[in-house]
């Protein structure tokens, strides 16, 4: 009675936020620095089809940010719009999301720097005799007037985060700010060098790009030193189209810096696709030197995925691995027709005439459509771009995707996976003597898909199939660690790890013996790593999970001081590889598992103590049946 008193008494708590806070924490998504608003007022200038934009900044604008444009500019209501949140003119339903052709959508841009800056309008359509003047601070209108005014819009935006001062106190050093501002401006300004930019700071003029071609915009915006030494990319298929330019080998600088990948004219931070860059690259830059990039590649908006921030860099692609093929060797392509690699003695690259995207067409009715486009030119043509060299490390690639080997019905998929990619089979007897239980006169049993029955001259082993494989992984780790390396499979698309911070340091720790261990794990700055080559027995598509597993086996391992670094990798790796319970074998995997184990140097326990397998005696068995 007395506790349901107080209840009623308590009043609610909950209540909306007013509008103008609530934009601000939005805001805060949006425009985290000045260079955030410029890219946002830049691109809008871009989607208006202005063919001038200027861009105006003080105090490397923190005091104002200023983008005017030639563009369509705005009606009164549309002006008053804009400034709402989710207001956009760009979609109207969500299949427009998958049509996406400007550089914004999402109606957030100018709500969020209304939110955090005092923010003055001024816009004009060619129909309309008069502009109109907005001005809005803290999400709300202040003032709204005709006035006289060009064609187009001019934002100005001054005291962003006027109203937030710890934002405002994040904010880096003046030069720092305005670093960021340059590098948002170049991206902008690289992707449309058809439109005229300039940008002013503190009163004066830093870039002023007349409207030209690509080669003069990379020129005028990263500097004479490329004239004349880019080498110009460029291939066109069904799919995709990549174009743009590469710098000349000499070019190449010891900071990464002069490197844009476009899709669809967004600039985009990939690692996976610079990776690609970089492999066609291969031995005629040094190891540590970049060389420039501006490529564009443009695709269906369909086959990418959209839901991605927009103040994030990172895309996602629905087929990543012909993306990084195609860039590979449009890339290749180009070195070797400026001849700056050697055009002798190419083959067939079997690896992309294999892609599903690249053989389909050729096996339905738009085969006769399908060989007369550029796409099927471009991987059939002798010195084509998909030609790698034959005395590469590549040449397996080829039994990979080679005849495959007889499959036949009773072996299960999981079976199927046990193959390494030879198509071999994973238990290859580690030494060619047989066992002591020579089972070739009695058929070894698979029990539960768990167990191995192994008859004996007086009894059965039962033997534990993952306990028995992971002492065998484990004797085959140690060796390969101390001795002998253990073969590397080249990974055809090589998979690009990110990591947490500290998987990360400890990955790095273990990179020279995973190398032993056959993981040839390039770390790739910024706690990503790119996964070259894989032990020639882990499945095709489970090296990333491989490796993460890895990762987390050996954490459960650390806190034990008796092993040593490489003890604990080798406990781990057995761990994580050993095939699992529900996993069927063939009896051939069956016996090759029973004679690697009898091959060990300590058969009957695992690394971590437990029994591989337990003895049944026929006397005893006896005795239990009371004979
Ligand atoms: P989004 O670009 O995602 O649509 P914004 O908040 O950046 O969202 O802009 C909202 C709307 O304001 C745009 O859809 C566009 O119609 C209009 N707009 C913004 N900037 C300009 C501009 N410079 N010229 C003409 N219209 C503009
Ligand atoms: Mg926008």
């Amino acid at each position: 009675m007395q506790q349901n008193k107080q209840i009623l008494i308590l009043p609610d708590i909950i209540h909306l936020l007013p509008d103008n806070i609530a934009n601000q924490i939005a805001a805060g998504e949006v425009i985290q620095r000045p260079a955030s608003a410029v890219k946002e007022l830049m691109e809008n200038a871009v989607d208006a089809g202005a063919t001038e934009i200027k861009l105006i900044i003080n105090d490397a604008g923190k005091s104002l940010i200023q983008v005017i444009d030639n563009g369509k500019g705005m009606s009164e209501t549309d002006a008053r719009m804009a400034f709402e949140r989710h207001a956009t003119s760009k979609i109207s339903n969500i299949d427009d999301l998958f049509k996406i052709k400007t550089m914004g959508f999402r109606g957030e841009a100018l709500a969020s720097i209304a939110a955090v800056a005092q923010v003055e309008l001024k816009t004009k359509r060619l129909e309309d005799e008069t502009g109109i003047l907005l001005e809005i601070e803290n999400s709300i209108v202040k003032k709204q007037e005709p006035i006289a005014s060009a064609i187009g819009t001019s934002i100005a935006m001054k005291n962003l985060f006027f109203n937030v001062p710890a934002r405002r106190n994040f904010l880096k050093s003046n030069p720092a700010e305005l670093r960021h501002i340059v590098d948002e401006f170049i991206r902008v300004a690289m992707a449309f060098p058809e439109l005229f930019f300039s940008l002013t700071s503190n009163g004066q003029q830093v870039f002023h790009l007349d409207a030209g071609t690509l080669k003069q915009r990379i020129v005028q915006l990263l500097g004479n030193n490329y004239n004349a030494k880019v080498v110009s990319v460029q291939e066109e298929t069904d799919y995709m189209n990549i174009y743009g330019f590469v710098g000349k080998p000499e070019t190449a600088k010891k900071t990464r810096g002069d490197q844009y990948f476009f899709v669809n004219n967004r600039f985009i931070k990939s690692a996976y696709l610079n990776h690609a860059v970089m492999n066609a690259f291969d031995s005629m830059i040094a190891k540590d030197s970049f060389p420039m990039y501006a490529l564009f590649i443009d695709l269906d908006p369909a086959q990418l995925d959209i839901n991605v921030h927009p103040t994030k860099q990172e895309i996602k692609f629905e087929d990543e691995k012909i993306v990084y093929a195609f860039v590979q060797s449009a890339v290749k392509h180009a070195l070797a027709q400026f001849s700056i690699t050697p055009t002798l003695d190419f083959e067939l690259d079997a690896s992309i005439q294999h892609l599903d995207a690249v053989s389909k067409p050729f096996t339905d009715e738009k085969k006769s459509t399908a060989t007369s486009s550029s796409l099927y030119s471009t991987f059939t043509k002798k010195n084509q771009a998909h030609f790698v060299e034959s005395k590469s490390e590549l040449r397996h690639w080829k039994d990979l995707y080679g005849e495959p080997k007889g499959v036949s019905g009773e072996q299960s998929a999981v079976s199927n996976n046990l193959q390494n990619k030879q198509g071999n089979e994973i238990f290859t007897p580690l030494n060619p003597q047989p066992s002591p239980f020579t089972s070739h006169h009695s058929p070894l049993t698979q029990l539960h898909n768990t167990f191995i029955i192994l008859p004996t001259q007086n009894g059965y082993y039962l033997v534990n199939q993952q306990n028995a494989h992971e002492r065998v992984l484990y004797e085959r780790f140690l060796l390969a660690v101390d001795g002998k390396p253990m073969a590397t499979q080249q990974s055809l698309f090589p998979v690009t790890i990110d990591l947490a911070m500290a998987d990360a340091v400890l990955l790095n720790e273990l990179l020279p013996d995973l190398q032993h261990l056959g993981y040839t794990i390039e770390p790739f700055g910024n706690n990503t790593f790119v996964l070259q080559g894989t032990p020639a027995d882990i499945a095709e598509g489970n090296e990333k999970a491989s490796i993460e597993k890895m990762l987390e086996q050996y954490k459960h391992f650390s806190n034990d001081l008796k092993y040593s670094k490489r003890e604990k990798l080798i406990r781990s790796l057995a761990l994580q590889q050993a095939i699992k319970p529900g996993t069927h074998l063939t009896e051939k995997e069956i016996k090759n598992l029973v004679e690697d184990l009898f091959n060990c140097i300590t058969p009957n326990v695992t690394a971590n103590g437990k029994p591989t397998y337990l003895e049944f005696k026929k006397d005893e068995l006896n005795k239990m049946f009371g004979r």
